[in-house]
């Protein structure tokens, strides 16, 4: 078992804390279960959330576009940043309209992103993230050359301080009279699946 993520001030779950964790394996298998995450950061004094694709390898995040986005540049400056990653798992219907909920799983990160700069390290990310849309896939087409290297921004962002937050199960149990309603109850699920290939012209 690896040594779980310390907690700070700022990931210190509040509301519904049996729900968290700061198991870094949890947290890990959450970030490769996902393919798509949300990224906060301040500019020019306004909050803004900005969603991007990434690949996890070990304890950090990378995250990659054009050398002119606005939000890889900012974390390329050393700006501070959050970085959440949702899935959801199925809709909860309870009895009541005020247990109804949502099963998921979801991490939440703080921290400062690092750019990569050398061109080999930022191939391997770049073939990480190949890899990660279909395996093999990176021995399947032609790899980004220098050019393209140069006009792509990598960062790495830490996954040092960070929270795992889980919801799963049926809605709550219902008090008193609201256990006897005659409504349906239950969880609907929802499955991010792959369909079929559709071949490109
Ligand atoms: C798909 C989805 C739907 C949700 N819907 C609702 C909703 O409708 N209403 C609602 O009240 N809550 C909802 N939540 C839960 C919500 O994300 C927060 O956990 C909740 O608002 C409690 O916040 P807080 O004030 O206790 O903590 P905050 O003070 O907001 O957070 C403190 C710290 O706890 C950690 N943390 C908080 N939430 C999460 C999380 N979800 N995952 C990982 N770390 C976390 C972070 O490190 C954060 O900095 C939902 C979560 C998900 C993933």
């Amino acid at each position: 078992m690896s040594k779980p993520l310390e907690m700070t001030e700022r990931t210190r779950i509040r509301r519904k804390a049996n729900r968290g964790t700061y198991d870094r394996d949890v947290v890990h298998d959450i970030l490769d279960d996902a393919y798509v995450c949300h990224v906060g950061f301040v500019a020019n004094g306004t909050p803004v959330v900005i969603p991007t694709a990434y690949v996890r390898d070990g304890d950090e995040l990378y995250l990659h576009g054009s050398n002119s986005n606005h939000m890889l540049r900012a974390l390329a400056d050393g700006g501070d940043a959050s970085v959440a990653v949702t899935l959801i798992d199925g809709l909860v219907l309870a009895r009541t309209a005020f247990h109804h909920s949502v099963n998921y799983r979801s991490v939440v990160m703080f921290g400062r992103g690092r750019r990569v700069d050398a061109l080999d390290e930022k191939q391997r990310v770049l073939t990480l993230l190949l890899e990660r849309m279909v395996v093999g896939r990176s021995r399947a087409c032609r790899l980004p050359n220098e050019h393209e290297l140069l006009s792509t921004l990598v960062i790495g962002f830490p996954i040092v301080e960070a929270s795992a937050k889980i919801r799963s199960g049926p809605p709550l149990p219902e008090e008193g009279d609201d256990a006897q309603l005659p409504y349906w109850a239950g969880v609907i699920p929802l499955l991010t699946t792959r369909g079929a290939p559709v071949e490109a012209s």
